[in-house]
């Protein structure tokens, strides 16, 4: 009797526990599904620290809405271009195209970023990737000033750019010679930037708010070829605000995938008006065209904000960039959102030499 009564208390503490059991994980279900789910991190590829007139809101400003808005990192740069204030100007102007005066190569730009850098704790500094950029890209000169930054600010610098070739209005009102792509004074900058490993970020509009063809695209394509050890991030992929006001450019989508296809050497990066006028249709929803292109070269894109000196801003740049991420692979998103822009910065994995590839697949010797 004692021995039934101890099987009856047994089974009934087995259907205790088992229902606890179900409790438990039918609990810890429900707050997972209750979590929010986390926002993917950014890395933003494109900050530009200071405005047309060199200055801007600081770092502070900018670290409290990277953190805000989930961003890890960001590529940083000033601005190569100084607005000149003219005698006649009653205040000085904010922006380039304020009035008609026109801007001129500022060097010190580079000297602004890197002091302002410097001034951060080491902590703070690991999270920004410092691009060179205040040099005239018309100038053969342009190369010593990068190497005149890298001699004063060793080990700060990550990158070269954001290069502005042609940029329309901004185009109009630089004083000197027209900056392209495949300008020569260019070559030696992108053979530095190979043999330091410093990715190029390159402003190049594809063509002019007028014109429907594309007729900038062979400039870009002189330099991609010539320079097929350079790593080159085109900005925008060519389009800008001028051109949107104009025309849409229809074949971008297309011609994108069949540069990225010819070109191992090219990025592309996702910010400013690309993401507003392609990357999202008209209701908002990511472009479907544009969702298959970045799901057919996923390790090929990055994100960006493109602001310039005022970071309140930067929550409107990523609202658009986040809701583009949503249409794509969780596993994609992530490339894009951050690993493709680390992994800018990683050494190439080693190629293996054909002597070492045969050795390796030689049977070992059997030991004699
Ligand atoms: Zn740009």
């Amino acid at each position: 009797m004692e021995f039934v009564d101890m099987r009856v208390v047994l089974r009934l503490l087995k259907i205790v526990f088992l229902l606890l059991l179900c409790q438990v994980s039918l609990l810890s279900l429900a707050g997972v599904r209750a979590a929010e789910p986390e926002p993917l991190r950014l890395v933003d590829c494109e900050i530009h620290l200071l405005d047309f007139n060199q200055s801007g809101d600081g770092f502070a400003s900018l670290l409290e809405n990277m953190d805000r808005q989930q961003v890890t990192a960001a590529w940083v740069m000033g601005v190569p271009l100084q607005k000149l204030w003219q005698e006649h100007a009653p205040q000085r102007p904010p922006a380039y195209e304020s009035d008609d005066g026109p801007v001129y190569y500022y060097g010190t730009t580079d000297v602004i970023v890197a002091r302002a850098l410097l001034a951060l704790t080491p902590e703070q500094r690991r999270r920004f990737h410092p691009f060179i950029c205040g040099f005239n890209p018309t100038d053969r000169n342009a190369v010593n000033h990068i190497r005149l930054m890298l001699k004063l600010y060793p080990g700060l610098w990550s990158g070269i750019g954001e290069i502005l070739t042609r940029h329309d209005a901004l185009t109009h009102l630089t004083l000197g010679e027209t900056a392209r792509a495949d300008h020569p004074a260019l070559d030696a900058v992108y053979e530095l930037a190979a043999r330091r490993r410093l990715p190029v970020l390159l402003h190049s509009n594809i063509t002019s708010p007028r014109e429907s063809a594309f007729i900038y695209l062979g400039e870009l394509e002189r330099a991609l070829a010539a320079h097929p050890k350079t790593s080159f991030v085109w900005a925008h992929a060519g389009t800008a605000a001028n051109i949107e006001r104009r025309q849409h450019l229809k074949g971008l989508c297309p011609l994108v995938g069949d540069l990225l296809e010819r070109y191992p050497n090219l990025k592309i990066l996702l910010s400013w008006v690309l993401v507003d006028h392609y990357l999202l249709d008209e209701s908002g929803r990511p472009a479907a065209a544009w969702v298959g292109l970045v799901k057919r070269f996923p390790d090929r894109f990055l994100v960006g904000s493109d602001v310039v000196g005022r970071f309140a801003k930067l929550s409107g740049a990523y609202a658009g960039i986040r809701a583009f991420l949503s249409g794509l692979p969780s596993k994609v998103a992530v490339q894009v959102a951050h690993d493709n822009a680390e992994a800018c910065f990683r050494p190439p994995a080693a190629v293996p030499d054909r002597a070492q590839v045969k050795k390796r697949a030689k049977p070992a010797r059997p030991a004699e």
